[in-house]
């Protein structure tokens, strides 16, 4: 863990670009330092420490550079010219490395004739990379380190691991009989020990699944698909009941904080620290949480599993989650009342199961998807379920967006980076063409 922290505090500044692909250079500098000396590990430790920690900065930076790469491909104020010099620059990381360290740099010979604007490139690429680039991963809470072959051997129906004291060794009694062969990640949760072994996830293939559909990730719903189909209808239960929950105990802790400042006011300091102590506390609170936030999330992927059975997709067609959220231009009303951390489970949880059978997924703008009919092209109005349509009635409002959504990425003129009041503009001027 030591060993991972180090390389992380050394390495993942933008300095580390220049280190990819030499992992030996890493490997010699750290030697040098003998830190491995000062914390008495054995080699094997303190070398897959290393080599974990490097591939953890790689895998970073190629995601970043992937991110940006995508970025710039639906960036409509790009010429092509630009997002190929974008590109070109990503591709050596000796110039990103000056580029992100504003260093000169040579204009490479393919651009030399052509008149960019360089200052401007340079600083997308830049405001890119702050934008994606991680904070240093530290592994500071100690909870996982790996074990090659070398560090671990079974015995009678323990594993026993090579300490980090030398001539040591740990032995824990397994709950299964499996005798593996490849390296081992050791997890500590509290005072339990947790040992993942890395199987080969093999992807499924399903010859059934021929749909392209849009989803609208909802809230009264958790998924409303253009097929006409809603799935997850149980979501908003559980949230309103955590929504209760927690009102709840404001409510009591805000009466024993009364309590507690009036004893404090009449002088009664232990009765006082007594009400602080036992009625202020947060560890009930956190374990309910927890146990709550165990309920929405097996009951989100028992949802997605539903909805891919049922719908057998080949495409999923959503709105970027993340999009809506950091772009501040966009009006409260379509931010959904989806508190963060369960868009983000959501999404993940989309892309992990897309990925896993084989379902591409697209993003899409989601600018006015649910303010228009999906019919007629007209604005209506939406409250709650219901999307009014004047010229095609009543409709519901979730599968009217998800309709809407589907057709977004048949858009020409509507692209992921499309500013919601063009988009807008866009529309309109739709509607008075047709009619
Ligand atoms: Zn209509």
């Amino acid at each position: 863990m030591k060993v991972k922290n180090y390389i992380y505090s050394r390495y993942s500044g933008i300095n580390s670009i220049l280190l990819l692909g030499k992992d030996r250079k890493i490997r010699d500098e750290y030697v040098m330092t003998k830190f491995y000396e000062q914390w008495k590990l054995p080699a094997r430790y303190w070398k897959l420490g290393l080599s974990e920690a490097i591939s953890n900065i790689k895998s970073g930076w190629s995601n970043i550079k992937l991110r940006i790469k995508a970025q710039v491909k639906e960036n409509d104020n790009l010429k092509n010219d630009d997002k190929h010099y974008i590109n070109y620059i990503l591709k050596s990381n000796e110039l990103y490395h000056s580029i992100l360290t504003r260093k000169e740099i040579e204009i490479p010979k393919v651009f030399k004739d052509k008149e960019l604007n360089y200052q401007y490139l340079n600083n997308l690429i830049r405001r890119y990379t702050r934008k994606y680039k991680n904070k240093i991963p530290y592994s500071n809470k100690n909870t996982t380190f790996s074990i090659d072959t070398g560090l671990y051997s079974y015995k009678e129906g323990y594993i026993n691991i090579t300490c980090a004291k030398k001539g040591k060794r740990l032995p824990i009694k397994l709950t299964d009989r499996n005798i593996r062969n490849n390296t081992l990640k050791v997890k500590i949760i509290d005072d339990k020990l947790e040992i993942h072994c890395p199987l080969k996830v093999e992807t499924k293939k399903h010859k059934d699944f021929v749909n392209t559909i849009g989803i609208d990730k909802g809230y009264k719903y958790l998924f409303a698909v253009s097929s006409g189909k809603l799935y997850g209808e149980n979501l908003n239960h559980y949230l309103n009941k955590e929504t209760e929950r927690l009102n709840k105990i404001n409510s009591t802790r805000n009466r024993f904080y009364a309590l507690y400042k009036k004893n404090l006011e009449l002088g009664n300091i232990n009765k006082a620290n007594n009400i602080l102590e036992n009625n202020l506390g947060k560890t009930k609170y956190i374990k309910n949480k927890l146990k709550h936030d165990k309920t929405v999330k097996s009951y989100i992927n028992y949802s997605l599993n539903q909805l891919i059975k049922e719908e057998k997709p080949k495409e999923i067609v959503m709105e970027n989650l993340d999009f809506v959220n950091w772009n501040n231009i966009y009006p409260k009303s379509i931010k959904r009342k989806l508190s963060r951390w369960i868009k983000g489970y959501i999404k993940e949880r989309i892309e992990y199961k897309c990925d896993y059978n084989n379902i591409n997924y697209t993003y899409i703008n989601p600018a006015y998807t649910s303010k228009v009919c999906n019919i007629c092209g007209r604005f209506g109005k939406r409250d709650n379920d219901v999307f009014e349509c004047s010229n095609c009635g009543k409709l519901h409002s979730d599968i009217n967006a998800s309709k809407n959504i589907l057709n977004r990425k048949y858009d020409e003129e509507i692209s992921l980076y499309t500013k919601f009041i063009k988009v807008k503009s866009i529309l309109e001027n739709r509607l008075s063409i047709n009619n």
